[in-house]
């Protein structure tokens, strides 16, 4: 493992403080109840400047790098992984704008939380496929005109500015850009219907279909890509994908710790057959790889971050780290509920929260099997 600066100990060790005495009592009242993170809860984490880790002290972020990312996510998730995702929603996200001043007002105001996005990316035909999408942003003057359907597209309501992946040209990787449609808070813009997805976990982010009617954006708010092209949001894409698969990472490392730790918990106080059932060999072992596969998987992406950061190529590591890390949370999780027992399939107890929420890491941000097709494509290509 990673060995921390005395400086990443002290955020990792106020991140987990808390966690245990403020994320986690809201977690256990809010996700039985289906209820969007509080905005309260999205103030005390700007408080603690969890929205700019990632940008810089100009801003008013920390002006940290990845590691500490994903050591804040990590603890984050052990509580709730909604809330670890939240944070995602800033740290920089929509900081390609051209015009800088508009750039720095972005940048200042994701650092004090109070600009957080939703990224509408997928559709309902464009998942794994994203080359795919079929969203169309036609040019009218200086504006372009968005006409298309989107799907799963989290907190978009709630956002302050929606990320619009559209195609501008005929193509698949080519002629697609990012638009980034301001908005205000709890509303939908004019041109843009929203209904709620039903879904088993993952609570606290209600996730929308998107219906995206003849919505006007300014030119100005297109997405340039490298070098100022434009059509090139699939580049710009798949680098905004090592992020999002490290924080995955990351956030699967928190779930699956939350259940161990629970489970753990569990296992010293409950008792069978006149012991506590951590005295059974079959427990201990049980709880021995658990901890032993989230040790691995925490190694895996600090490993990736540390790549990140020192600026080398991490493609390949932000894949494995973030296959393995989604794999391991959902055995974890799944076995954090069979040392609970019947009481681990209740919801008077968090491990299931952290089960269903650790399922999800297998299939957003990529699924594991195009990581796996990631992974060997690297592997065929290297040898
Ligand atoms: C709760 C939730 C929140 C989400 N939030 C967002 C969000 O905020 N914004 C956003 O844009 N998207 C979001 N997504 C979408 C997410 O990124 C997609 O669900 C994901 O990319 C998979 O796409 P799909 O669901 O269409 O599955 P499909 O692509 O239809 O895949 C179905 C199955 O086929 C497999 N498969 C597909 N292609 C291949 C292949 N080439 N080889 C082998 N197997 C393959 C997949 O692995 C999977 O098992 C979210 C999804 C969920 C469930």
């Amino acid at each position: 493992m990673t060995i921390l600066t005395p400086a990443q100990e002290r955020l990792r060790d106020q991140a987990r403080e808390f966690t245990a005495t403020e994320l986690l009592p809201i977690a256990n009242e809010f996700d039985p109840l289906q209820r969007d993170i509080p905005w309260s809860l999205v103030e005390r984490m700007a408080e603690l400047g969890y929205f700019g880790i990632m940008i810089d002290q100009e801003f008013g972020g920390l002006g940290l790098g990845m590691t500490e990312y994903c050591l804040v996510t990590e603890e984050l998730a052990r509580g709730w992984m909604s809330a670890a995702s939240i944070i995602a929603r800033a740290n920089g996200t929509g900081s390609g704008v051209a015009d800088p001043a508009w750039r720095a007002e972005i940048l200042r105001r994701q650092a004090a939380g109070g600009w957080i996005s939703a990224g509408a990316f997928s559709e309902p035909d464009a998942g794994s496929d994203i080359a795919s999408v079929s969203c169309r942003a036609e040019r009218r003057g200086d504006s372009y005109v968005l006409n298309g359907r989107k799907r799963w597209c989290g907190w978009a309501e709630a956002a302050d500015a929606i990320l619009v992946l559209a195609r501008t040209a005929p193509g698949r990787q080519e002629g697609l850009d990012f638009f980034l449609v301001e908005k205000q808070r709890g509303r939908f813009p004019d041109g843009i219907t929203g209904s709620p997805i039903p879904k088993i976990g993952y609570h606290g982010i209600t996730s929308w279909d998107l219906e995206i009617q003849d919505l006007e954006v300014p030119a100005t708010h297109m997405l340039a890509g490298p070098n100022g092209k434009t059509g090139k949001a699939f580049e710009q894409f798949a680098e905004l994908i090592n992020w999002g698969r490290l924080h995955t990472a990351a956030r699967a490392v928190g779930a699956a710790r939350g259940a161990l730790e629970d489970a753990t918990a569990y296992a010293r106080m409950r008792t069978q057959f006149g012991k506590p059932i951590a005295s059974f060999q079959g427990i201990k072992f049980r709880l021995a790889d658990m901890a032993t596969h989230v040790a691995a998987a925490r190694a895996l992406y600090q490993d990736a971050a540390a790549r990140f950061d020192a600026g080398l190529d991490c493609r390949q590591d932000c894949s494995t780290a973030k296959l393995f890390a989604s794999e391991v949370a959902e055995q974890v999780t799944s076995s954090a509920m069979q040392v609970l027992g019947g009481n681990g399939y209740t919801t008077q107890f968090a491990v299931q929260r952290h089960w269903r929420d650790a399922r999800l890491t297998q299939i957003f941000e990529g699924t594991s099997e195009i990581q796996r097709t990631i992974i060997a494509q690297n592997l065929l290509r290297d040898s």
